[in-house]
């Protein structure tokens, strides 16, 4: 029986994770969750996997849960200590499923308690990746991948020899904008930006798509997963997402990892690894009726915040953390119909230029550099009201 503690349960990756356990209840188990806004989400699965702990994003959404399940007999926790009390539950597996950099402490403190982590909160490794891999290699906790791509180079590197890999190409859809010209990408409205072709995911990941940053926060988590050089993870557009992203060994051959877009097969994964679930559930692939498998060159001229990713990985230190905070900023408040589309790079640009980068940072330093960039994210998107 393997013991879950999820960080983000009423999240799209949080309820997949728990459809599992639900489809496979002789082999998982749920210690802990932590849920967002979605009180009666998170009632109804405290009421069904009955976990040890609980927690809710404020006080209010804590009395209203325990107002939703009275005969719960678990601990009902709320705030950042909340979700630190989740992460640390007694657990075999951390799924780290919260959105931004929100899940940094509570993953932290999950590795330094010598918890496995699969992780689909790709900030955690974007911020802190330095911290996290040092930490974890202190604890001797692994850290198993949950994004799709990320997953899938994890698979096409199982049984092979890391120093094999001559690159990695992760794989991108390009999202609904990939034949959008440079001048209508002005005047996108926020409906268009969140109508992602292939796969059905939460706002902030989906807008992250249509700009190319959710792919740049990828190379950053990748290079933290996989130990490669930055030279060395390359980027893919391929509308279908249907390859998830493919490992070059070197003697040329290349080994990736094809499947329907549906994140219970990554989730699946991991909780069974190393052994495979049997997901008889979910569709083939039908590979003929998928017909053309598309390639294309990422443009970074209509989708420079690729490009903005590489520069803060190349520049190492607090740059990424910054990045990735001022994005958090930028996107909430396109979400929030306070800036336009085009907005959310340039308010990047602006605070990466202005910002003074610290070197080998400590979390205080991150989580300074986060709040840093936050402000000034916010002081740029007010100008350009
Ligand atoms: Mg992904």
């Amino acid at each position: 029986m393997r013991r879950l503690a999820i960080l983000g349960s009423t999240g799209s990756i949080g309820t997949t994770t728990l459809g599992l356990v639900d489809r496979f209840r002789d082999r998982f188990s749920v210690a802990s969750l932590a849920g967002g806004r979605n009180i009666e989400r998170l009632a109804e699965q405290v009421r069904s996997f009955e976990p040890a702990v609980v927690a809710t994003g404020d006080e209010e959404g804590a009395e209203k849960l325990r107002s939703l399940v009275p005969d719960f007999a678990g601990e009902i926790v709320a705030g950042g200590e909340g979700l630190v009390r989740v992460a640390t539950a007694d657990a075999d597996l951390l799924i780290s499923a919260l959105v931004g950099a929100l899940g940094l402490r509570p993953t932290l403190a999950a590795i330094e308690a010598g918890t496995d982590v699969a992780l689909a909160n790709k900030e955690v490794l974007v911020v802190a990746g330095e911290l996290m891999k040092s930490t974890a290699q202190r604890s001797g906790v692994k850290i198993f991948p949950l994004d799709s791509e990320h997953n899938a180079i994890f698979q096409a590197m199982h049984g092979q020899n890391r120093s094999e890999v001559k690159r990695i190409i992760l794989t991108a859809s390009g999202g609904p904008f990939l034949h959008t010209p440079r001048q209508e990408l002005e005047s996108v409205t926020l409906e268009q930006a969140l109508k992602h072709p292939t796969w059905k995911m939460g706002d902030k990941i989906t807008i992250d798509s249509s700009t190319l940053m959710n792919k740049g926060l990828e190379v950053i988590e990748a290079f933290w997963f996989f130990d490669v050089p930055v030279d060395e993870i390359d980027v893919v557009i391929h509308p279908q997402s249907i390859v998830h992203s493919m490992v070059e060994y070197i003697d040329g051959s290349v080994i990736a990892q094809l499947g329907i877009p549906d994140m219970a097969v990554p989730i699946s994964y991991i909780l069974g690894y190393p052994e495979r679930l049997p997901l008889s559930h979910l569709p083939s692939l039908d590979l003929v009726k998928a017909g053309k498998l598309e390639f294309h060159a990422p443009d970074t001229e209509r989708f420079p915040c690729l490009r903005l990713a590489y520069d803060a990985l190349r520049a190492r230190g607090t740059a990424s953390a910054v990045l990735n905070g001022a994005n958090e900023i930028a996107v909430a408040s396109f979400l929030d119909g306070r800036i336009a589309y085009l907005d959310i790079p340039r308010i990047l640009e602006g605070v990466l230029e202005e910002h003074p980068r610290v070197d080998g940072p400590d979390l205080g330093q991150l989580i300074e550099a986060d709040r840093w960039s936050r402000e000034r994210a916010r002081a740029l998107a007010a100008d350009r009201r």
